[in-house]
């Protein structure tokens, strides 16, 4: 009996420390993304109204990106591109999707994988906690894309305050308004929340890592915050007393309470023990959409929804002791489907994507052993406006709208005031021709969207007739 039990001390001691190095050897990531969140309104650019101390320590205590980019101006097709480390116009993903939940072709093409599904495949639990926006047919929600657990909602965007939420059934809705109104949804089952919605999410993401210490995981954190509508709690409104603009007071409310929770899981993470091997990054979605929600992009020109640097180009940064320096500012052009390519490169053995990714493992560029840019080009397309940008990798940045060029040098000039397009032919004519060349490889969009909401309701009572 003796010897069965030491035995099984010594098998059970064997399996925990098995656990226990395997744990270490795979680094967990924590993505955390804000909604519409304005270049111009962290601490780490300068921000001196909005206030951000723990999200700015994720770029004190990393890398911060000056030049860091999302794929696409708005929400939902941003999303697809860095969750499959891809353009997600390979696939028909570049416009809003319409919450229809039983429209099983409108979201994510269930060909692609997500960053879940590959982690998965190296035995990491996953969860999102937040906004999905990627589809609500069951066959297109977070726990049918690789996630373990999910906690939150399917739309675009929600109400914050609990006692909005009346709709008890999300598969019955058929409205973006209705969808902002739905229970929060944990895994397939709706649940009545008590806390305002954004402090909600930062409770379900640290008690996600508390029961995942000894397991490598993967934390979606997607805030909705500071997306519309705009409420915040008293409690964080009495710190912005001293701003007069009751919008931006409020956006910048709502700032707080995200940047409160990013507080509470990075002490969760230095608490496990955990903090030196898992990447976290934060990235806003789109540009801020300046006067919707209060935001600002600083000097960078335009807003969400277009193509110039303030559509763009985000706050972006990311910690990892282990693996990239401390304190570092990174100018190159970087952009959000590389955040999959990082992390499959600090993973001993990774697992392969099964379609190629857009993304590049930045560690090398970050510790000085690569020295050249991460991209030699990043592209963008809006097929429903029939535009396009360009930027290489030093700098100069083309946009095409109505087949009319513009050219910008962003080294020199990032507010986009001096189009060269006039003077610098030879560059105009060149990066047409690798945008001709990247738009070989893409499809049409495969689904209608938000701004074809009219049509899409009339095919689908084509169909039903
Ligand atoms: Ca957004």
């Amino acid at each position: 009996m003796k010897v069965h039990s030491s035995f099984a001390i010594a098998s059970m001691f064997l399996l925990l420390s098995t656990a226990h190095v395997a744990a270490q050897g795979k680094p967990n990531l924590v993505l955390v993304v804000a909604d519409d969140l304005g270049y111009a309104d962290v601490g780490f650019h300068g921000s001196e109204d909005v206030l951000t101390p723990h999200i700015d320590r994720i770029a004190r205590e990393g890398v911060m990106f000056s030049s860091g980019y999302v794929s696409f101006s708005v929400c939902s097709p941003s999303r697809a591109g860095f969750l499959t480390g891809r353009y997600g116009q390979r696939f028909g993903y570049e416009r809003n999707v319409l919450y229809y939940p039983t429209d099983a072709g409108m979201g994510m093409s269930r060909e692609e994988e997500t960053m879940a599904d590959i982690l998965g495949r190296a035995g990491y639990r996953s969860m999102l906690v937040g906004k999905w926006h990627l589809g609500a047919h069951p066959s297109l929600q977070p726990q049918a894309r690789g996630f373990s657990e999910f906690y939150g909602f399917l739309g675009g965007g929600h109400q914050y305050f609990p006692d909005s939420l009346r709709i008890v059934d999300p598969m019955k809705v058929f409205t973006e308004e209705g969808s902002y109104r739905t229970l929060l949804n944990r895994g397939t089952q709706p649940v009545t929340e008590t806390e305002y919605i954004t402090d909600a999410f930062s409770r379900e993401a640290v008690a996600f890592i508390d029961r995942n210490r000894s397991n490598p995981f993967f934390l979606y954190l997607a805030y909705n915050a500071p997306h519309n509508p705009l409420q915040a709690p008293p409690a964080y409104l009495e710190r912005y007393s001293h701003i007069k603009d009751q919008k931006r007071r409020n956006y910048a409310a709502m700032v707080s309470a995200m940047d409160d929770g990013v507080g509470r899981v990075l002490a969760k993470l230095r608490e496990t023990g955990l903090d030196k091997n898992t990447l976290v990054v934060f990235i806003s979605d789109n540009g801020g959409p300046l006067a919707d929600n209060g935001s600002s992009n600083g000097s960078l020109r335009g807003k969400k929804g277009g193509l110039y640097e303030g559509g763009i180009r985000v706050p972006f940064a990311m910690r990892w002791p282990e693996k990239i320096p401390t304190g570092k500012v990174y100018d190159r052009p970087v952009i959000t489907f590389d955040i999959l390519a990082t992390i499959l490169g600090g993973i001993p053995d990774a697992p392969r994507p099964k379609q190629a990714i857009d993304g590049v493992d930045l560690i090398p560029f970050l510790t000085g052993k690569a020295k050249n840019a991460p991209h030699p080009y990043l592209f963008w397309r809006q097929y429903d406006q029939r535009s396009y940008a360009v930027i290489r990798s030093d700098q100069k940045k083309m946009l095409l709208r109505a087949d009319t060029a513009s050219l910008f040098d962003l080294g020199a000039d990032r507010s986009e005031t001096r189009d060269l397009a006039q003077e610098k032919k030879s560059v105009v004519r060149k990066l047409r021709r690798k945008i001709s060349a990247w738009e070989k490889e893409l499809k049409p969009p495969s689904f209608l969207g938000l701004t074809q909401r009219a049509e899409y309701i009339r095919a689908q009572s084509a169909i039903k007739k």
